[in-house]
């Protein structure tokens, strides 16, 4: 009955457990639970424009899977968005939370609109406008959505305002990423950079002075690239979606943030190193090479060219399932997006148990346990992958997937 009765939401989800089929057994009922989402909501929801005009707006919230706890992930505003990016982001968050041990299910929420086209007050009626759609499924205790590509704490806090007007209570854990006023964690801005910070230190211990290309010079990305320098490091090459700049001495990261200022494009910065292209950037010879822009940007056709020795995904999904067998062959190491980008997901995690406890930490002791989750996992992960003789990506799937499925056995779904 199952395999036939699949609903298949999630094309490439499939493809990466087609993976780990070939080195865990699982049954028919461990795969359908894993490649359908428990509860998908789409909806279609009207906003006023500024004009009067009223516009139809596209949402989706995708709850992949809620067996170890009250399902998170983000929401992300993007003219592309549909449901199967949205599930697929879901799966990824929901091996996520499992793999670091939070007790969280995982979900990704999507609204299909270019909020660069729309003024404040329309981007917070269609903020608003979302939680309204989702009430029923949202809760500290339900589903706590977070900030993902184009939203940020000013959109986090008009969602926790609608919210808590509908509940008629203050309720900050409905939500993270919040501003601090409004009961935001300490640390939450620059942790998916510090989380993947600390597996590159744990990656290449004392070597300092190893070589590494970053991608994307955004949150995640910029930061890294700053916290990177700042420990000896030697970040050879930076980009944004405009291009890079490289040098192979090293950049001056810090000049480069005083004074290429927030634009895109590295002109403001050219004598620091000399101008190059993303696709280039991605062929360059370092230690490590960080894709932290977009996705899909290492695909079967440019995998030949890299050159990295180590690759860690900053981004969600940078590298191609066919790509990877490619990387795999000449050798190079992948550190996956569940594990190098689970910084963010872990703090606010912090964020929601301060929330529940009405009960503030100090920046220096989120930054304690941050460390110490993001080494601790990472062990774990290389003790499984040197036993098994497996990639780390595999390995990390396979525990994240078997704590799911003892989760979903225990609760009696399976
Ligand atoms: P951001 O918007 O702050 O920065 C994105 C950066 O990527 C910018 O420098 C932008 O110019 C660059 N970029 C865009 N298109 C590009 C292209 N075609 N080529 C090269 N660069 C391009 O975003 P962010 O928060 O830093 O997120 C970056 C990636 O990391 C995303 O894939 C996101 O899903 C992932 N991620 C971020 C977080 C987080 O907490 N920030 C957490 C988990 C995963």
């Amino acid at each position: 009955m199952f395999g036939k009765d699949e609903l298949n939401m999630c094309q490439k989800c499939n493809l990466w457990l087609e993976k780990v089929k070939q080195l865990k057994s699982l049954s028919s009922k461990d795969l359908f639970i894993l490649k359908n989402p428990r509860r998908v909501t789409a909806v279609n929801y009207p906003v006023r424009m500024d004009n009067g005009s009223i516009r139809l707006v596209s949402a989706f919230r995708v709850q992949y899977n809620d067996a170890i706890g009250p399902t998170k992930g983000g929401i992300r505003m993007h003219e592309s968005v549909d449901q199967e990016e949205v599930s697929e982001l879901a799966f990824l968050m929901s091996l996520k939370t499992a793999l670091m041990g939070l007790p969280y299910g995982g979900a990704k929420g999507g609204i299909k609109i270019d909020p660069t086209n729309l003024s404040e007050g329309e981007l917070e009626r269609v903020s608003r406008g979302y939680v309204k759609e989702m009430r029923n499924i949202f809760g500290p205790e339900k589903d706590i959505p977070a900030p993902d590509v184009n939203t940020d704490a000013r959109v986090m806090a008009w969602m926790l305002d609608e919210y808590e007007q509908i509940v008629g209570h203050s309720a900050p854990g409905m939500i993270t990423g919040k501003p601090i006023i409004l009961g935001g964690s300490l640390g939450r801005d620059t942790s998916t950079a510090r989380g993947a910070f600390f597996i590159i230190n744990e990656m290449f211990g004392d070597i300092k002075g190893a070589t590494v290309a970053i991608q994307g010079f955004g949150n995640a990305g910029g930061n890294l690239a700053k916290f990177l320098h700042q420990a000896g490091f030697r970040v050879v090459a930076v980009s944004d979606a405009s291009g890079g700049i490289y040098n192979e001495k090293g950049l001056n990261i810090e000049a480069i943030v005083a004074n290429k200022g927030t634009k895109s494009g590295f002109e403001k910065v050219v004598s620091e190193g000399s101008m190059i292209t993303n696709e280039e950037l991605l062929a360059l010879d370092v230690d490590l090479l960080v894709p932290a822009a977009l996705g899909g940007v290492i695909t079967k056709e440019n995998a030949g060219r890299v050159k990295a020795k180590k690759i860690l995904e900053v981004a969600n999904a940078p590298v191609m399932s066919d790509a990877e067998e490619i990387l795999d062959k000449k050798g190079i190491e992948i550190i996956p997006d569940i594990l190098a980008n689970a910084g963010g997901v872990i703090v606010s995690y912090f964020e929601w148990a301060q929330n529940m406890q009405n009960f503030y930490w100090t920046e220096q002791e989120v930054d304690d346990r941050l460390r110490e989750k993001m080494v601790s996992v990472y062990t774990a992960i290389k003790k499984v992958q040197q036993e098994e003789k497996i990639s780390v990506r595999s390995a990390s799937y396979v525990l994240a997937i078997a704590r799911i499925l003892q989760a979903e056995k225990l609760r009696g779904r399976l």
